[in-house]
């Protein structure tokens, strides 16, 4: 309890940072219950990890608000950040991982029959390299039970914004679950806000921000569970071009779509931006490492005399690098592609006449994105959104042209049509079958790996001696994120290697299917190496996890 704390911690009071250690264990401080689970050896270490839990009763939250996922997700989801906020008054030592304007699945905060628990990573204090005992009592047996106090137990909530935060996330899920339904890929609400304050934040523009507004034509209204209705534009599957001026908030409109396969919170200005959960983000990315894919119907006859239906480079060009990476989407499962003219190889998204001319097809090894889209659709059902200002070639191939203006979209179809060409389709099938990528024997446990992987921030995985490259994935959204992810390729180590009953090792995709369906059983926490408390995670697609493992240079597939 509180005094054999205090105790410790009067008698450690000066000494060496490492005397901290005794403190692993659970103590009962009152209305809640401290478990430390693991303590930094030295004050410039990683924080040492703490729970802090309070039984059911005590928290009396009301169980309507946990009876489904999307429910459990928001409820948890408001915990963390009341966490997050009673933490931040104390300074700098207390952290629950910082949520973002997404509302995800995380570890942070879980309620299960045992209470309500809060994961906590805590700096415990330190002169130098010497423990500062009374200030750790204060924090541990003060400051931490006042955090639980106000963040845990549902009195000292404001329950009416806990249920609308709830509400909100239970329409917006339900909202996306229709969207295959109805033929769509996305969904924009009339007097949604999708400019962010800068480039480097997250948070809605708040001066001069010209709300979306739904073109009549592709105007949709969704009934939602709480009993409201809204209304915005839809985006429909088959091909849909973006084009507008330089500046008119093309790209603003794309990166909103690509964020929408994630709820975010209320006032963000993106509440009912949604889009279909597998829907993929494809950029050019040159210099990425790339393993056995077929990106042949893109790209064949190099000069090299290279097989593109196994494609491999340790050093991808933009061309190359898009084509496998949006191959390696659709192996994924993604219902639709994102591409922005912005972050594209222009020599993979079009070629014009009279380059057509000068360079004979014969001696030009890519089959631009323009020839290619719909067989993409025809063949795998494989909708494409596209910004394109530059190129009217798209034209040609689009079932639907959005026009911005000044940031208002307006539905420009027929007038585009009325400019297309007719476009020369290939007449047998170019995509072919999909092939399973089985991964070789062992090779997610490369030679001198001896440490689980770790994650550096959101844009980098230490895999062993190897740093796996993230920066250019727009949609993963956040570092706890990333770190889910390096638990999962410790984890696909695993299931790689293990044979099905046939005898055969499992593919790429059914591994990580595999993966994810556990996660679903058994929780997100279930990753985690360590028992107890599992580090702060929070739930990546399973599109992000193939990225990942498809960015590591030590990739290798069976024969
Ligand atoms: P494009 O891709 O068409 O060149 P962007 O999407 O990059 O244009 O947008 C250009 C600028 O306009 C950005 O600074 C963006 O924040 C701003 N912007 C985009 N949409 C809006 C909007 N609806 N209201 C106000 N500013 C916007
Ligand atoms: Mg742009």
């Amino acid at each position: 309890n509180a005094e054999t704390l205090t105790r410790i911690l009067t008698t450690i009071d000066g000494r060496g940072y490492g005397s901290y250690k005794q403190l692993t264990g659970s103590y009962d401080l009152g209305r809640c219950r401290l478990v430390v689970d693991r303590v930094q050896v030295d004050p410039f270490a990683p924080p040492s990890l703490m729970r802090l839990v309070v039984d059911p009763a005590t928290a009396g939250l009301p169980a309507d608000l946990l009876s489904d996922r999307p429910g459990y997700v928001a409820t948890t989801d408001f915990l963390a950040r009341a966490v997050a906020t009673a933490a931040g008054a104390l300074g700098e030592g207390v952290s629950i991982g910082t949520p973002g304007q997404e509302v995800l699945e995380r570890t942070s905060v879980t309620v299960t029959d045992e209470g309500v628990e809060a994961r906590l990573a805590v700096q415990l204090p330190a002169a130098g390299r010497r423990i500062r005992g009374r200030q750790a009592v204060r924090l541990l047996t003060e400051d931490l039970p006042r955090i639980a106090e106000a963040a845990l137990v549902h009195a000292s909530l404001d329950a009416a914004e806990l249920r609308a935060h709830v509400a909100l996330h239970r329409d917006q899920e339900a909202l996306r679950e229709q969207l295959a339904g109805r033929g769509l890929v996305a969904f924009i609400g009339d007097g949604a806000i999708l400019p962010r304050r800068s480039g480097d934040s997250d948070l809605p523009l708040e001066q001069d921000a010209v709300p979306f507004r739904s073109p009549e034509s592709l105007q949709v209204c969704f009934d939602l569970p709480s009993g409201g209705t809204v209304s915005g534009m839809g985006v429909p599957e088959g091909i849909t071009v973006i084009v507008g001026g330089g500046y008119h908030g093309k790209s603003t409109l794309l990166r909103a779509i690509e964020r929408g396969v994630f709820a975010h919170r209320e006032g963000d200005g993106r509440e009912w931006v949604i889009t279909r959960e597998d829907v993929a983000s494809v950029r050019a990315e040159d210099g990425r490492s790339v393993a056995g894919v077929d990106i042949s119907p893109f790209i064949s006859g190099l000069p090299s005399g290279t097989d593109t239906t196994r494609f491999s480079t340790t050093n991808a060009s933009g061309s190359t690098s898009q084509a496998a990476s949006l191959v390696e989407a659709v192996e994924a499962g993604a219902s639709a592609l994102l591409i922005d003219e912005d972050t594209s190889a222009t020599n993979f998204m079009i070629r014009d006449d009279r380059m057509r001319r000068l360079i004979p097809a014969e001696h030009e090894p890519i089959t631009p994105f323009v020839q290619r889209i719909r067989p993409l659709h025809a063949e795998r059902g494989v909708s494409t959104v596209l910004v394109a200002g530059g190129s009217g070639a798209f034209f040609d191939v689009a079932d639907h042209v959005i026009a911005l203006q000044e940031y208002v979209p307006r539905d420009v179809t027929a007038r585009a049509r009325a400019l297309a060409e007719a476009a020369p389709q290939p007449a047998s099938p170019v995509f072919g079958p999909t092939r399973a990528r089985v991964p070789a024997a062992g090779t997610l446990r490369p030679a001198g790996k001896t440490k689980p992987a770790s994650a550096r921030g959101r844009d980098t995985i230490r895999y062993g001696r190897e740093h796996i490259d993230l920066a250019a994935l727009s949609q993963l959204v956040d570092a706890a994120q990333t770190t889910a992810i390096a638990h999962a390729l410790d984890r696909l180590a695993d299931l790689l290697d293990q044979a099905g009953p046939d005898g055969a090792r499992p593919a790429l995709d059914t591994a990580i299917t595999a993966l994810c369906a556990r996660l679903d059983a058994e929780g997100l926490e279930s990753l985690s190496p360590h028992r107890g408390h599992p580090g702060h995670l929070a739930r990546p697609r399973p599109l992000e996890i193939h990225a990942a493992v498809n960015r590591y240079r030590g990739l290798r597939l069976a024969d």
